[in-house]
């Protein structure tokens, strides 16, 4: 795969998109204009990377829109080297932001053939996650705590467990809704007060909670 100055030259052009729309972290925005997001689509699709849009990955998924990854992203006020689980490893691209901010990413993908194939694909690209198939609703007890948690998939609700595995301190960002998702981002104070704030609505593709994985 290819990254020419004309990928290069659209990557600048979605970042001053992004910020238009809001986004100020400039570590966010150095992560998107560095990361080829061509790469992580068909390449039948390159001319769409660079949209601030959307996209389908197959298995009925979808790589984030760049506003909503770098929203997200930012929310999470990531230091170098903290411990970031990712629920929704997707295309794996949100991942390779969160690497490019210098954390230690967690992530975890509940369908088979999709975190095999980014499993694969990633490392090809220089970036390596520690990548889980598995239920995003149970976190990762073993690897717990973790300083910041994602959700990059709407959640009808705030799973518990994932609350369980903040650190003091620490910062989860998930989408909560049905249809429409609020983005809410949740402080740990102490083991009895958490913060909870919201950001406005987006959509996302549902976390899914029925475990069989139709694709096994
Ligand atoms: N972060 C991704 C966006 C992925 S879309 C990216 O940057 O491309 C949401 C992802 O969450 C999908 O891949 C979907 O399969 C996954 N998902 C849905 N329910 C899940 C669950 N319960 N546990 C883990 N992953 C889940």
């Amino acid at each position: 795969m290819l990254d020419t100055y004309k990928h290069k030259g659209l990557r600048k052009q979605l970042v001053g998109v992004v910020r238009e729309k809001g986004i100020k972290d400039e570590n966010v925005l150095v992560a998107i204009e560095k990361i080829p997001r061509h790469f992580f689509l068909d390449s039948s699709f390159t001319e769409f990377a660079y949209q601030d849009k959307a996209f389908p990955i197959g298995n009925g998924q979808t790589i984030s829109q760049p506003y909503t990854v770098a929203f997200q992203s930012e929310l999470l006020k990531i230091k170098k080297n903290e411990k970031v689980l990712e629920v929704g490893t997707g295309s794996g691209y949100q991942s390779c932001v969160l690497i490019e901010l210098g954390a230690k990413v967690f992530t975890i993908e509940r369908q088979k053939d999709l975190y095999q194939r980014t499993k694969t694909f990633l490392p090809t690209i220089g970036y390596r996650p520690r990548m889980f198939y598995g239920d995003g609703y149970a976190g990762l007890p073993a690897y717990a705590p973790f300083d910041k948690i994602i959700v990059t998939a709407g959640a009808p609700f705030i799973p518990e467990a994932l609350v369980q595995q903040l650190k003091m301190g620490g910062i989860m960002v998930v989408p909560v809704g049905e249809d429409v998702h609020t983005m809410i981002s949740l402080e740990k104070i102490s083991e009895s007060e958490i913060i909870q704030r919201e950001h406005g609505n987006f959509k996302f593709v549902p976390l899914l909670e029925d475990k069989a994985d139709s694709k096994k």
